[in-house]
């Protein structure tokens, strides 16, 4: 990860070698750590228990926010969207997303807004860094969708990230960053429960990166994150799904872009098919390490006359045979320039009834966000132009 040495994405055990220079001791490192990633400060003035002399050490070696909210709108469900910048005059969104409070009635509707990890049972475990103790009433559990690349290479057709291209991959510190300040938004009654990497950008693109977030989030004395409450989507890199298993011992949840179930129809959708045909990707799913319980998220954005239709519903069926897997259908949210729309409600409910009847727990996730432009694949690059986009048919 030598791309982003920045302070925000060092671990303790980073800032455990970084502290001679610092002129610190080494119980200096963890509460350095812990000022960014469990009270979410990045100014090292603000940094009260450091003594002066590193405090202003801090400063020079470049420690300091990477990312700021410029705008924060409100949809009429309570999902906010939240736009960042970025160095370099980027922007990325990032939206938060209200489930129902209280302990367990929200699952059903989890899986349908956030295809978020399947939930164990478990009770949660101390997340909430810090702010813990704080916890006595049960408060709204938010899942926090983030972007990982300024605009996204792999150039889905039904996409606006797709359509706009990559920009330029996120480093770990602003991945991070985006859940550090979202945090910051909620209040009293809110607390961060899911974080999954649906925004813009496709994570497996920008590995090390994606890596070294992950590694934050889940740190015990930062932000905490169990990593099954961690959803990564992927448009399925077959490589990078195996490394991702491999490095996170299957821990992270896995949700991937399916879209289709027959190479064909999947390469006009989505041109990363012709390198990872789906045999590839189906194996690269089969390895991965779920840890009892789990499942992976299959996630199939219908659209009108491409595939949505009864006979692809029973295709689906059949190439998932033996995986486990839940599917979460969102009907396609329109954008700009792609002459692509969603199905009406009754093939959507069609399309789903071949699932349920097949076995599978098929869910439609309902459109979020849907009047701040906040639902799946609307996350546009403000100010950039999009690439003129032909139709392959
Ligand atoms: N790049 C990753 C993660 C970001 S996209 C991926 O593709 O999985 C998150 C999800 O939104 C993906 O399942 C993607 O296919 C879906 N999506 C993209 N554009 C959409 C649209 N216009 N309507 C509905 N879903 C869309
Ligand atoms: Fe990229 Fe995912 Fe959009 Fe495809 S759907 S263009 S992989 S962000």
């Amino acid at each position: 990860m030598s791309e982003d040495l920045h302070p925000i994405a060092r671990l303790p055990e980073d800032w455990a070698k970084e502290m001679p220079k610092l002129g610190g001791r080494a119980f200096n490192a963890s509460q350095v750590f812990r000022w960014v990633h469990a009270r979410g400060v990045t100014n090292p003035h603000l940094m009260s228990d450091l003594s002066l002399a590193m405090r202003t050490k801090l400063t020079e070696s470049g420690m300091g926010s990477v990312a700021e909210v410029a705008s924060v709108r409100q949809a009429s469900d309570g999902t906010r969207k939240a736009l960042i910048k970025l160095a370099g005059d980027f922007n990325v969104e990032t939206v938060l997303i209200p489930g129902v409070g209280g302990p367990r009635n929200a699952d059903a509707e989890m899986d349908a807004d956030a295809a978020a990890a399947d939930d164990d049972g478990e009770d949660d475990e101390a997340y909430d860094g810090a702010e813990r103790d704080a916890a006595t009433a049960p408060r709204t559990r938010i899942s926090q969708c983030i972007s990982t690349q300024v605009g996204c290479a792999m150039g889905c057709v039904f996409c606006a990230s797709g359509v706009a291209g990559l920009k330029r991959h996120m480093t770990a510190s602003e991945i991070v960053s985006q859940v550090l300040l979202g945090r910051g938004l909620l209040d009293d009654t809110e607390r961060l429960r899911n974080v999954v990497y649906m925004g813009m950008g496709e994570p497996l693109h920008n590995y090390e990166a994606v890596k070294r977030s992950l590694q934050l989030l889940t740190h015990k004395e930062g932000i905490a994150l169990p990593a099954r409450r961690i959803t990564v989507s992927t448009s399925g890199l077959v490589p990078e799904i195996k490394r991702l298993g491999e490095d996170f011992k299957g821990q992270i949840g896995l949700a991937v872009s399916l879209h289709a179930s027959d190479d064909e129809t999947r390469s006009r959708m989505m041109p990363i098919n012709k390198k990872y045909p789906i045999s590839e990707l189906l194996n690269a799913m089969r390895e991965y390490p779920l840890p009892p319980r789990r499942r992976i998220t299959i996630e199939y954005t219908l659209i009108h006359e491409r595939n949505d239709n009864a006979m692809e519903a029973r295709k689906l069926a059949h190439v998932l045979k033996g995986l486990k897997v839940k599917i979460n259908l969102i009907p396609m949210n329109p954008i700009s320039a792609s002459g692509l729309g969603p199905p009406d409600d009754r093939r959507v409910q069609q399309f789903k009834d071949v699932l349920l009847n097949a076995g599978y727990d098929a869910f439609v996730r309902r459109r979020r966000g849907d009047d701040v432009d906040a639902a799946c694949g609307q996350l546009a690059l403000l100010g950039a132009k999009p690439k003129v986009r032909v139709n392959r048919d």
